[in-house]
């Protein structure tokens, strides 16, 4: 870090007094203390130029995303986020982009009230590591391997948005200007579903948050839970912008998309209106999709009850 200094830029763009952490950035470690009779949620998540975000991205919504998806899988365990730390590689220690960076960075942070406490940083191709730190009552997370046959399946939000604004910078897709703008915002600054997350503890019996794709994600729900999902693709939610595309392309963003941060996750029928009361307190469209049945796989379904063929595999960094 020739030009700004390694120490310089730490200094200066990543070091704020803490409040809950015991010690923040600048000693050989951050010290953490978890409320008494509470278990610490941790996740890591790395995104590199090219693979996970484009060049074309501004500093700041890269701040916002890469804290974004650390605080999804929070979300999905219903774990309070406390603290993170931040890895990160640059080209140049450029003042404006470090700026922006940080900008959008500590904005999601504090919405959180999520501390930065330590990390580290080095020159490199341009790329972000961030490892969360959440807590929750011991034994409360909820986990992907939870779901049973009857319960109801549900997911957050609007599907399909990001993957649409990805076809659209593939140029496989054209957008009007306002609808470009639309899809932009979803794929550069998702909203993590905290709140609602910290809500669902004892309610769903499981969950996951759409990183790659709903029927990859919902997947992994489905294999660590022995248990097989019925869901109707007429039901998936999705923006004005994503209804405006041919139905093959809908359906492809809402089953494959990935990069949603939404959270799917099952519940007993017995509890649809806890549901949406937690959904209502958090201020999230919650939207039932679907029931677990016996099986190992999801099956499609239409409004009509007829199946729907699905070709759709989720993102797999190795195979997509
Ligand atoms: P060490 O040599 O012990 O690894 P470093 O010189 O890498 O320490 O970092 C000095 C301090 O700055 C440490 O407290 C570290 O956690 C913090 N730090 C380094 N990079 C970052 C960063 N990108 N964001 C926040 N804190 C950082
Ligand atoms: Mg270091």
């Amino acid at each position: 870090m020739a030009d700004l200094g390694e120490f310089e830029l730490i200094e200066r763009f990543f070091t704020r007094p803490v409040r809950r952490a015991t010690l923040g950035v600048g000693d050989d470690c951050a010290l953490l203390q978890p409320t008494a009779g509470t278990t610490l949620a941790v996740s890591t998540d790395m995104l590199v130029e090219g693979r996970h975000f484009l060049s074309t991205v501004a500093p700041d919504r890269l701040g916002h995303k890469a804290l974004a998806v650390s605080l999804s899988d929070l979300a999905a365990c219903g774990a309070r986020p406390l603290a993170f730390t931040l890895s990160l590689a640059l080209p140049r220690a450029e003042e404006s982009f470090l700026a922006g960076f940080a900008h959008g960075l500590f904005a999601l942070a504090d919405r959180e009230a999520c501390e930065l406490i330590g990390g580290d940083t080095t020159r490199g191709p341009l790329s972000v590591c961030i490892t969360i730190f959440g807590e929750l009552p011991a034994g409360a997370a909820i986990l992907r391997s939870g779901a049973r046959p009857g319960d109801d399946v549900y997911v957050s939000g609007t599907l399909g948005d990001a993957r649409l604004a990805l076809e659209a910078f593939r140029g496989t897709v054209m957008l009007g200007e306002a609808a470009f703008r639309h899809a932009r915002q979803a794929m550069e600054m998702p909203m993590p579903r905290n709140d609602l997350g910290v809500r669902l503890r004892g309610l769903a019996t499981s969950a996951i948050d759409v990183s790659d794709g709903l029927l990859g994600d919902l997947g992994h729900v489905l294999r660590r839970s022995g248990v097989g999902a019925v869901v109707d693709v007429d039901a998936l939610p999705r923006s004005a912008v994503l209804s405006a595309q041919p139905l093959a392309l809908q359906r492809e963003c809402l089953l494959a998309g990935g990069d949603d941060y939404e959270l799917v996750f099952t519940a007993l029928p017995s509890r649809r209106d806890a549901v949406a009361a937690a959904a209502a307190a958090s201020g999230v469209a919650v939207t039932r999709i679907g029931r677990i049945e016996a099986g190992s796989a999801s099956r499609l379904v239409d409004r009509d009850g007829a199946e729907v063929e699905s070709a759709f595999a989720s993102f797999d960094h190795f195979r997509g």
